[in-house]
């Protein structure tokens, strides 16, 4: 008989842009506290291909963040950062099978698109501009965009779906054409020259690669899931299951972000708050 494969391997995803705060605590706790729940494994991983925004003393913060919430992850940090050249090979039989086409709209779009999600921005869905150039005409600075009528026609046998287990949006969920062309459209993978690569793909290979099998994050990035989905068939990678959970907000309502210095973590243990209160605070 094979090995025992694991049942249960969820990871930490931070990108380390600033310090976390109780949002972020929130989401590693969750996540740690199912893995350990599940007797299965626990995994960190640093979301760091924004090279301009991402700083390592901010990671160093985060592992010391972490190691003091009393939280122990399995095997080393995996950094997004030393793997862009792989993430960029891996999308060249994409091109090859006419999924891919060069686009020159402008930096600010494709920034915004390629960069983590903000609440309340879901995608742009781009209008096609440049859609149907030749992958011969990529110039310096150009971005790939996904084609993605022509992945759909691609993927047309394919079952694209995935189970999600979080309390918003819990249930099998079915990736349908007509939604997704009209919800997230031929969106952004890399762009030349920069080195860069969306978000959603290096996360999509990399939860493939580490084989993790339960994916626990915010709720605000419930919306990315069909298109990682739809990249997962593309690949041939295994599509795992998906558990959005509730965001961590202010007394406003408002949500907690990094930029919100005053709830970092590093804050509330400067004045003395235990590991234990953090978790009372979130509600775990
Ligand atoms: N790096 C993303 C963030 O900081 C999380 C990605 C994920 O968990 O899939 O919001």
């Amino acid at each position: 008989m094979a090995g025992h494969p694991v049942r249960f391997r969820t990871r930490f995803a931070p990108s380390p842009t600033g310090p976390l705060h109780l949002g972020h605590a929130y989401s590693a706790i969750l996540a740690h506290d199912m893995a350990r729940a599940a007797g299965g494994e626990f995994l960190l991983r640093m979301e760091d291909t924004d090279l301009e925004r991402c700083r390592p003393e901010w990671e160093a913060l985060i592992v010391e963040d972490l190691s003091w919430l009393g939280l122990r992850w399995d095997g080393p940090v995996l950094r997004q950062s030393d793997r862009i050249d792989s993430y960029n090979r891996r999308l060249e039989p994409l091109a090859h099978r006419g999924l891919l086409y060069p686009c020159s709209c402008t930096r600010a779009d494709i920034r915004a698109a390629l960069s983590a999600p903000q609440e309340g921005v879901a995608f742009s869905v781009y209008p096609g501009t440049c859609r149907g150039r030749a992958m011969q005409t990529r110039a310096a600075g150009d971005a790939l965009r996904l084609d993605l009528a022509a992945a759909f026609d691609a993927l047309a046998s394919a079952d694209l779906r995935f189970q999600e287990t979080g309390p918003a949006h819990a249930g099998p969920h079915r990736i349908d054409r007509a939604t997704a062309l009209r919800q997230i459209g031929d969106v952004v993978l890399s762009r030349k020259g920069e080195d860069i690569v969306a978000y959603f793909l290096a996360s999509a290979f990399d939860d493939a690669d580490q084989g993790i099998t339960h994916v626990i994050r915010g709720e605000d990035l419930f919306d990315f899931t069909p298109v990682q989905v739809i990249l997962q068939h593309l690949f041939g990678l295994p599509t795992p299951v998906y558990h959005h959970h509730r965001l961590i907000r202010d007394e406003a309502g408002k949500r907690l972000a990094k930029r919100d210095d005053a709830r970092a973590l590093q804050k509330y243990r400067a004045e003395g708050m235990t590991p234990a209160g953090i978790r009372a605070m979130v509600g775990l």
